[in-house]
């Protein structure tokens, strides 16, 4: 079979999952308690594995962002702030537990929701998510400050640091790795005692709202994680223009995080983002060519390449290009496209019409801009948001494919002649979110891995990503990290005290 076929795109879906979509109406979750939009406006929620409606989500405005932060600040002074760092830990433990005891449901949702296959988001995205939420829980008893060895030419004097949470933080995630990018910000943030209102994307809310379910099951109070859905502009806006909410923690595109630094700037918030990327993979002549083909392979097609750290440009020396190029081509060739949900399905769809649109019209513009089309290109079968894996050679830095992000499973191949040329090449970007690197010199490995601006450098891997392991960018990447214990800093304010001994 190859890519041209698209496998079953109507698989049975599980009557809890199929329930749990219908019921989206009520999306919005609030101290406990799911309602519609004050507004009562719903939006349509689509299976991009069909492009049929699967249910509707309520599209909260201003007035529903208002009660949830105002939950969030009731909870917030009413006790989870204070609550002793290890019953915080016992509550992130038993979210943890509640998300694997339900991982196949939430899989099923996620795949629904979003289009992605089910191996991954029953493989990937739930239990990476349940080990971030364990591993937040951990830091609870160990995340203290420091004693300090101050100066005894201010006099006698004991100072130390304390690291206390900021308040009410709204957290704003988008629809690729809708839950596990969720685990990020709800980890950091609540081990660290402050309170949340979470705006999920409104093409994927089904398990952000069941997260704050599984959460005031977990015994978490209610009001300390409230989630509005609704359209980014209004909901989202509302969130990030709030007064009373104290940070942002935002994943999405470099565009909209320019707009949510903007709308923060009334009460000065604290504000991280994690956006775009148009990331450098680079082959060596002495990598191991299947290995570089299949870490490249999955760093571009994973995800239908709606990744933010994907590997979108290969940089591969000229002396391997083209067995590179062949190689890669013959994979893409081999992928089983279909329903996330359908059995065989190794790539889904991607998660709307309006991406495939975005996705091939950056496709069309390969072509005339003089890139030449290796494979793929083009959209696939009648149902459903499918593009097929698509590789472009010969392209030039100055073409629009090698620039900007795609978020599709788009991958450009420049070939290179040296060590210094790629680097310079590759950093040549306005991004700089990660970069992989291919080589079986170890001295290379590590001056590449230092000379690249990246927020992250794989070296003979790619898309590896662990809870202990910092996330973030360099550039228009975004600033601030998730993940590792640097992610707890951003949830806390230090505060320095001094206590006079004269
Ligand atoms: P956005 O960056 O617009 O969306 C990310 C999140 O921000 C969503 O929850 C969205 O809500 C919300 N949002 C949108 N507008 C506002 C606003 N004015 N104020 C506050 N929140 C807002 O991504 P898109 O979904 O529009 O995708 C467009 C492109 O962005 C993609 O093609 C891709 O290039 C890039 N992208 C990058 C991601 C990454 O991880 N780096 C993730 C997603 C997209 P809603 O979805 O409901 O509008």
């Amino acid at each position: 079979m190859s890519t041209l076929d698209v496998v079953d795109t109507t698989p049975d879906i599980p009557a809890n999952v199929a329930a749990y979509a219908a019921g989206g109406g009520d999306s919005i979750l609030v101290a406990g308690r799911r309602s519609g939009a004050a507004g009562g406006g719903v939006l349509p929620n689509v299976d991009p594995g069909t492009g049929r409606e699967i249910g509707q989500i309520a599209s909260g405005t201003e007035a529903d962002v208002d009660r949830a932060v105002a939950a969030a600040g009731r909870a917030f002074d009413g006790g989870w702030r204070d609550l002793s760092p290890s019953a915080r830990a016992r509550c992130l433990f038993a979210l943890a537990d509640a998300v694997e005891g339900e991982a196949d449901t939430l899989a099923a949702l996620e795949t629904l929701d979003n289009g992605k296959p089910l191996t991954e988001s029953r493989y990937v995205d739930v239990p990476l998510a349940a080990e971030v939420l364990r591993y937040y829980a951990g830091w609870t008893t160990k995340f203290a400050g420091e004693v300090l060895p101050v100066s005894p030419l201010v006099g006698s004097a004991f100072a130390y640091t304390r690291h206390e949470p900021v308040g009410v933080v709204g957290a704003i995630v988008p629809w690729n790795f809708p839950l596990l990018l969720l685990s990020w910000k709800v980890g950091p943030a609540l081990a660290a005692g402050n309170t949340m209102v979470v705006k999920p994307s409104e093409l994927t809310s089904l398990t952000a709202l069941r997260l704050a379910e599984l959460a005031t099951e977990a015994g978490i109070p209610p009001g300390v994680m409230n989630v509005v859905t609704g359209l980014g502009p209004e909901a989202g806006q509302a969130l990030a223009e709030h007064p009373d909410v104290a940070k942002i923690t935002f994943t999405g595109s470099t565009a909209t995080g320019r707009t949510v630094l903007q709308a923060s700037a009334g009460n000065l918030k604290r504000v991280t983002l994690e956006l775009g990327g148009k990331s450098p993979n680079i082959v060596f002549a002495d990598a191991d060519l299947d290995q570089a083909v299949e870490g490249a392979f999955m760093g571009i097609f994973m995800n239908q390449g709606q990744v933010c750290c994907a590997g979108s440009r290969a940089y591969v020396d000229r002396r391997v290009h083209d067995a590179f190029v062949e190689k890669l081509a013959t994979a893409a060739g081999t992928v089983q496209l279909g329903h996330g949900l359908a059995e065989g399905t190794d790539m889904g769809p991607l998660v709307s019409e309006d991406q495939r649109r975005r996705v091939l019209a950056y496709v069309s513009q390969g072509s005339a801009e003089g890139a030449t089309l290796v494979c793929g290109g083009g959209p696939v079968g009648t149902e459903g948001f499918f593009v097929k894996p698509t590789v472009f050679t010969d392209v030039r830095e100055d073409m629009t494919i090698a620039r900007e992000e795609i978020f599709g499973p788009v991958l450009s191949v420049m070939a290179f002649d040296g060590e210094d040329e790629v680097v310079t090449r590759a950093n040549r970007s306005r991004y700089g979110l990660a970069a992989g690197v291919w080589t079986r010199d170890v001295r290379r490995a590590h001056t590449v891995a230092a000379a690249l601006q990246a927020g992250t450098v794989w070296v003979n891997t790619y898309n590896m990503i662990d809870p202990t392991s910092p996330f973030g960018g360099f550039k228009e990447s975004g600033f601030g990290r998730d993940l590792g214990a640097e992610a707890l800093k951003e949830y806390t304010s230090t505060k320095s005290v001094w206590v006079g001994l004269d």
